[in-house]
């Protein structure tokens, strides 16, 4: 029969959250119309919402080391290499398949050609940010700046390196696990500590995630207080059906035939199994932040093995981001037709692997692609100011393309699973250590 109890019960954190976006948005809009909040009111009534943020991004840290450098260590280091290449291959493809679907839709659609730009404000300071800056974050990792940032917000002015950078500290965990993975007897002690550490994370995880559903009704409906211009969606609409449309095809077919084509299991169903830190993503605009749920819905609901989800889940949230891939480079090409610019084929190319570059750049934060935006424009001679033109809507859009970021990861983590079980099944026999577990 039908198990619609057992259902309600598995699923009861998934249902409340999505009801509590439900009511967040109604709320929001019901005080929207009949309350006028003062600034300060406003802060009380985002209250809620920050704390959940808060409590994500603290959390961040200590299961990003953990995960990392147990994942690296319990590894031999011929192993580890080929599942990273594996990761890194699959975050490639997928990144230009997304890449090159947006640039075919805008093509297509051509939602700047003929708009009238003159309605959006062009004003502006320009965030500046160059490739030099990203390869720098792989070596400056300073973990006091580092909780120093992650707790105060990201701004869209300003240096880029003042942002969260979580590539450095990707980068120094897997030294760190390569070299524990090498120390014998000595390094099993710091193994198990990373382990305990992991596990005792996911267990506050699991006590954050019951606050969910309220921290979310507040950040739905604190939002929609918030927002001041509703009118421009309409302005932009052509712009927005592009990025989105782009982000529901590589959503929903894209990646579910990659990952079909190489598991040979249900696609739709391991996209079910992520809904949480779907639904998540889509509300914190963050897949650093929502890095936690991830781990939660991989390792739980889809039982992926920790040894694939421990590397391939917080490398992939800092430097898989399909849905930011796709829409800067439709935002690109938007912002040429509405400037008028002609693009010929070389300048097609640039604007593809800019993009490639770019959204690996971004950080996991909210609106990073659009300061990374500015590599994609300037590359191509576009002015960087114009990314203003886009500001307006990219709250929005930010959240999608987070949702489809954090998708891109876990598709990765089932796809590198399955390629690598011949290497997980010889390490099931010979280790002893067991980071393999669920507790
Ligand atoms: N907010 C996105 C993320 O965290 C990055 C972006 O702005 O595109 O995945």
């Amino acid at each position: 029969g039908w198990d619609f109890k057992g259902l309600l019960k598995r699923n009861w954190l998934l249902i409340a959250t999505i009801v509590s976006v439900l009511l967040g948005i109604g709320l929001g809009v019901v005080v929207r119309e009949y309350a006028s909040l003062s600034h300060l009111h406003k802060q009380y009534f985002g209250f809620p919402g920050e704390i959940l943020m808060r409590m994500l991004k603290l959390v961040i840290l200590p299961l990003i080391i953990s995960s990392m450098i147990t994942g690296v260590a319990a590894l031999d280091s011929e192993v580890s290499g080929k599942i990273g290449l594996r990761a890194v291959v699959y975050y490639f493809s997928t990144t230009i398949i997304a890449v090159i679907l947006g640039i075919v839709l805008v093509m297509t659609i051509k939602p700047g050609v003929s708009q009238e730009a003159e309605h959006i404000d062009r004003t502006g300071t320009t965030p500046n940010v160059t490739t030099v800056d990203t390869l720098l974050d792989l070596v400056s990792f300073q973990l006091l700046a580092w909780y120093q940032n992650i707790t105060k917000d990201y701004k869209i002015v300003g240096s880029y390196s003042d942002g969260i950078n979580v590539l450095g500290l990707i980068v120094f965990c897997v030294a760190f696990g390569l070299v524990i993975g090498k120390m014998g007897e000595r390094g099993r002690i710091l193994l198990e500590f990373f382990d305990a550490l992991n596990e005792a994370t996911m267990r506050l995880v699991q006590i954050i995630m019951c606050y969910m559903p309220v921290g979310i009704l507040f950040l739905i409906a604190a939002k929609i207080i918030e927002v001041e211009d509703w009118e421009i969606f309409r302005k932009m609409g052509l712009y927005m059906v592009t990025v989105l449309s782009g982000l529901a095809i590589h959503s929903t077919i894209c990646l579910p035939l990659i990952y079909f084509a190489i598991v040979r299991k249900n696609p739709y169903t391991f996209t079910l199994g992520m809904a949480q830190a779907l639904v998540t993503a889509l509300m914190i605009s963050s897949s650093s932040a929502t890095l936690p749920v991830t781990f939660r819905c991989a390792e739980e609901n889809l039982r992926i093995d920790k040894r694939i989800t421990r590397f391939v889940l917080p490398v992939g949230a800092t430097i898989n981001m399909d849905g930011t891939a796709l829409y800067e480079a439709v935002a690109a090409i938007f912002i040429a037709q509405l400037n008028d610019y002609s693009l010929d084929v070389g300048q097609i190319v640039t604007i593809s692997i800019t993009a490639t570059v770019a959204s690996i750049g971004a950080a996991g934060v909210p609106n990073a692609g659009l300061v990374t935006m500015v590599i994609v424009l300037t590359a191509v001679g576009l002015p960087a100011n114009d990314v203003t033109l886009i500001v307006a809507v990219d709250w929005l859009l930010d959240r999608f393309r987070t949702m489809i970021n954090v998708l891109g990861d876990a598709y990765g983590a089932g796809i590198v699973q399955k390629l690598s079980r011949r290497e997980l099944e010889r390490m099931d026999i010979t280790s002893d250590v067991d980071v393999t577990n669920p507790f």
